[in-house]
């Protein structure tokens, strides 16, 4: 072996060494590079991502359990800002300077068995809240958001719900636990005390339509939240304890984020999705969030998991976080 080739192979050992810092994506990716936490009793951050691959509850086009995945992995385009922070461009502001961050990995979802599954989620929230810090699950399909908020007993929560659609079905065909049922769930535990609902559009059952009303949910169209804009439209949520934010990633219009299961026409651009979700942090108190429907199976260009990542952060950077427990 020449000295050259010697060289060369000390180079490249060199290249392994931990710690050295990879510009090309590589290794194992983290939401937005933040330290993996998977011992829930061990965290400490203030912010906790739950990767929850669950899509047993989709009616038509399953693929949202790979969301996980495919957001964690677009997220990482992000990574330098854990620590540093961010600065938006278009605030010129610093986002998330300091803020501690973990990803506490994917809850263990199995297959089939609904009640076991919503049993492990609402138990991984729960460890979450138990640690002061803010639970940020990414979906899996809209029926998370179900076991997520069963975590909240003993607050008074309101929900800020971005979708196309009410997802307020009671029974239909004698389901009553999928994506379509959920925000009517969430909508009966005794803990939510109001539901606002923004973004929606398309057809509807005329029953699920008058349900929604007759429970007292403001229900704001994608139209006229367009017209009104997003801090009217947000005014309006009733006063709570808490607020849990959820958004359907189709509540976006298909062009901008085509990678879901229902594309509807028309709906939001991402600067009212935004603008949206800065008000939405500004109402009071955030207790937790999800972004849910990604689909990677119809996201070609993996353009709807980097705008999910996106968002996640947008919205984290609007929310007065929690202090550290430790
Ligand atoms: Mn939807
Ligand atoms: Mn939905």
């Amino acid at each position: 072996m020449s000295a050259t080739e010697r060289e060369v192979i000390r180079q490249r050992t060199e290249a392994l060494t931990p710690g050295k810092r990879h510009l090309n994506r590589s290794g194992s990716p983290t939401f937005f590079g933040s330290s993996q936490r998977l011992d829930l009793q061990q965290l400490q951050e203030q912010v906790a991502f739950l990767g929850v691959p669950f899509d047993n509850g989709t009616n038509d086009r399953p693929g949202s359990r790979f969301a996980p995945l495919s957001i964690r992995d677009a997220s990482m385009r992000f990574r330098d800002g854990i620590g540093p922070g961010w600065i938006d461009l278009e605030q010129g502001t610093r986002l998330l300077e300091s803020t501690t961050m973990a990803d506490c990995g994917d809850v263990a979802i199995r297959t089939v068995d609904f009640a076991e599954n919503f049993d492990t989620i609402t138990a991984a929230v729960r460890a979450v809240r138990a640690a002061k810090s803010l639970p940020i699950l990414v979906g899996g399909d809209h029926t998370i958001t179900f076991p997520a908020l069963r975590a909240y007993d003993g607050l008074r929560i309101g929900i800020i719900h971005f979708d196309a659609h009410l997802d307020f079905t009671d029974d239909w065909a004698g389901v009553r636990f999928s994506h379509d049922n959920v925000l009517r769930r969430c909508a009966e535990l005794p803990q939510v005390v109001g539901l606002t609902q923004i973004g929606l559009r398309g057809l509807e059952r005329p029953s699920v339509y008058d349900d929604a009303r007759k429970h007292g949910s403001q229900i704001i169209s994608a139209q006229e939240y367009i017209r009104v804009g997003a801090r009217k439209a947000l005014a309006q949520c009733p006063t709570a304890d808490g607020y849990y934010v959820t958004v359907d990633i189709d509540v976006l219009n298909p062009a901008v984020a085509p990678g879901t299961g229902y594309p509807e026409a028309g709906g939001l651009t991402y600067y009212q999705l935004k603008e949206g979700l800065r008000e939405a942090a500004a109402r009071g108190r955030i207790v937790g969030f999800d972004l849910v429907e990604v689909n990677p199976l119809f996201d070609p260009a993996g353009i709807t998991s980097r705008l999910a990542a996106r968002l996640i952060l947008d919205f984290l950077g609007a929310v007065n976080l929690p202090r550290p427990s430790h």
